[in-house]
């Protein structure tokens, strides 16, 4: 490694003064054995493509959970905007919701049955029933004609108004029906199998407040209220671009030294499922203003994602690019496995993240940190799925400092978690994404797990759990 960089390094240094060039290789040996560091401390050594120099100091790679806390630090919530309750699903409500008026708006039948007066049934047993004379029939819709009077009864059915004079409802099972009259089989507290008007919601009460996350629940409640429409967060346009002069695009057949644009999708995917439509920016091949052009256009929306050109290579410009349009930079550098080069800034209050162009390293830089924060955006208060606890299946090895990321499939078993790796975990390994169900954390600095030790694990999916 220390080889091929130091190659690199010449090629991109100016012609300058003698003693600056020495200096710079000196940096450059005297760092060679600190992996991570070394890495930066040549990049600081080389020039960009604008004669400028890249940082001049050697950065840290910072932990996860700072990247990500540098992340949600910039990430504001999105304003509202009102919308018909058919399209809210898992959106976030940005208002208080009070109740206009009370669910249920009346007392109404529990069950299908007769409403009688408690008073008229006390005696009534099985070998002993009351006999009533039936007034009417109300089915659910209808309103009584009658008030009830002594020892009479009305046919109810399951959401009908109570007709007034009756404080009780016989189910069906417990009543014969004839000639008119009605035997009761059973006597029954006052009260029973009525739902009583407000005793969902009371009129006037608060229902829901900002903040709630809108399920089929709530949605279901807004709508007993009467409500078309409800105010939630906007959700964030996000703009996806792809850079790398090998990529083509899906529908197209590959040239010599090519590849399919995979991220674009991987990543568009990762937006729908978390309800957001974002735009396609397309593959930009790795020229410099070309790319700059299409960075430049992803700076109108509220979050960009690029994937590619975030590392070290001669023709990795996103960093450069950024500098140049403005971004202030956050962060770059990660201490994880796959995703090391993770370069995130903003603009205004564009989210700007540079993601690794490794399709894994993509992914999980997208889980690790653009999910959080695109829920933040959202208006969630819960941005990071929680960690649990597994057992691993089998032996892991970190001989890194980094944190090691593994694609696992997890599963409960007698109350416990269980994950196993699902198989190579190259950074540009996707099939072992597939069917991963979790990602676990493999310390820095540990030299790794052994079969049968417990390790953290977030679970990425619920759908995938057998072994
Ligand atoms: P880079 O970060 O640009 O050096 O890319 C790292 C690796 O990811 C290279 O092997 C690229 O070919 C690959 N890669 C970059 N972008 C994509 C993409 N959109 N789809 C699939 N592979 C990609
Ligand atoms: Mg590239």
């Amino acid at each position: 490694m220390p080889g091929e960089r130091f190659c690199r390094m010449l090629a991109f240094m100016p012609p300058l003064g003698i003693g600056v060039r020495l200096y710079s290789l000196m940096l450059c040996f005297l760092s060679a054995g600190s992996g991570e560091w070394f890495i930066r401390r040549v990049e600081s050594c080389c020039r960009s493509r604008q004669g400028r120099r890249v940082e001049g100091v050697a950065i840290k790679l910072i932990s996860i959970d700072d990247a990500r806390s540098r992340v949600l630090a910039e990430a504001l919530v999105l304003s509202v905007e009102t919308l018909p309750l058919a399209e809210v699903v898992g959106r976030i409500l940005g208002e208080e919701i009070v109740a206009s008026h009370s669910v249920p708006p009346f007392d109404n039948a529990g069950m299908d049955g007769f409403a009688v007066r408690a008073v008229d049934i006390v005696d009534a047993a099985g070998d002993k029933p009351v006999s009533l004379h039936v007034l009417e029939t109300i089915p659910a819709g209808r309103v009584a004609t009658h008030a009830l009077g002594l020892e009479q009864a009305t046919k109810i059915m399951t959401g009908a108004p109570i007709p007034e004079g009756a404080d009780v409802v016989v189910q069906s099972e417990a009543t014969e029906e004839r000639d008119g009259r009605v035997l009761i089989f059973e006597a029954a507290k006052r009260g029973k199998n009525i739902r009583r008007a407000g005793e969902d919601v009371e009129a006037g009460g608060r229902v829901l407040g900002p903040g709630s996350i809108l399920g089929p629940a709530e949605i279901g409640l807004i709508a007993s209220l009467g409500r078309p429409t409800v105010q939630v967060h906007r959700l964030p346009r996000v703009a996806i671009l792809s850079t790398g002069s090998e990529l083509v695009e899906v529908d197209r057949p590959l040239g010599p030294g090519q590849i399919h644009n995979s991220n674009s999708y991987s990543l568009r995917a990762l937006c729908q499922q978390m309800g957001i439509e974002p735009t396609m920016l397309g593959i930009v091949p790795d020229d410099y203003d070309a790319t700059k052009d299409m960075v430049q256009k992803g700076l109108d929306y509220d979050v960009l994602l690029t994937t590619g050109g975030v590392s070290v290579g001669q023709f990795d410009f996103i960093k450069d690019i950024q500098d140049e349009l403005g971004v202030q930079r956050r962060l770059w550098g990660v201490a994880m496995k796959p995703g090391k080069p993770l370069v995130f800034g903003v603009h205004d209050r564009t989210l700007v993240f540079g993601l690794p162009g490794n399709p894994v390293s993509a992914m999980v830089s997208f889980e690790l940190f653009v999910r959080p924060a695109l829920l933040h955006l959202m208006g969630h208060a819960n941005t990071v799925r929680p960690l649990y606890r597994a057992v691993m299946s089998e032996n892991a090895s970190n001989s890194d400092g980094r944190v090691y990321v593994v694609r696992v499939r997890a599963w409960r078993e007698d109350g416990t978690w269980h994950v196993s790796s699902t198989g190579a975990q190259g950074s540009g390994i996707l099939r072992s994404m597939v069917g991963a169900n979790g990602l676990v954390f493999i310390p820095g600095g540990t030299r790794g797990v052994k079969a049968g030790e417990t390790v953290d694990f977030l679970l990425l999916r619920e759908d995938l759990q057998a072994p």
